[in-house]
């Protein structure tokens, strides 16, 4: 997804300028909206998958705009919303109790903005929470959460030349 939307050679990506420019350049049909708090309430964003539609409220594209972390991260997730959850991407869960984690949209779209804006091609193992807050525009919070999930699903990281970054089987 980042490739395709032109970002290969740049870590961090501009998440108000990917809605704007960079998406539509892959899906013709995209429309966005930037809406007032009083429309959008305490919903950050709103993704409508069919109909390629992504509200957000107005503090968080300024906020995104202007290089917040959070921000940019709600951005990213309504994205992945768009990506993951089209009508036929969607699969019905079968069986009983609560659906594992990974079958959650909300997991899945959190997953989606995590590896869309903090690509693992460009993490390092000596890379730091702070390190990549500064690299890739995320919060501290996220670059934690995204180090502390490549260590415990045991990703291979490493910078050695010619070597890409990727997850070990
Ligand atoms: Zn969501």
């Amino acid at each position: 997804m980042r490739d395709a939307l032109g970002y290969h050679d740049v870590a961090q990506i501009r998440t108000t300028q990917m809605l704007e420019f960079a998406l539509p350049k892959i899906l013709p049909t995209f429309v966005y909206d930037v809406k007032t708090m009083a429309k959008m309430g305490e919903n950050e964003g709103l993704a409508s998958p069919d109909r390629d539609y992504i509200a957000i409220r107005e503090d968080v594209w300024e906020g995104a705009r202007g290089g917040r972390g959070r921000d940019a991260f709600t951005l990213a997730h309504e994205l992945g919303h768009l990506i993951l959850h089209q009508s036929e991407n969607l699969l019905q869960r079968q069986g009983r109790g609560d659906p594992a984690i990974f079958c959650q949209p909300e997991w899945q779209a959190d997953t989606f903005a995590a590896e869309l804006l903090m690509d693992i091609r460009k993490i390092t193992p000596s890379d730091t929470p702070h390190s990549i807050s500064r690299r890739f525009g995320v919060s501290i919070a996220c670059a934690k959460r995204r180090l502390h999930n490549l260590q415990r699903t045991g990703a291979h990281i490493t910078n050695e030349p010619g070597r890409k970054f990727r997850p070990s089987s």
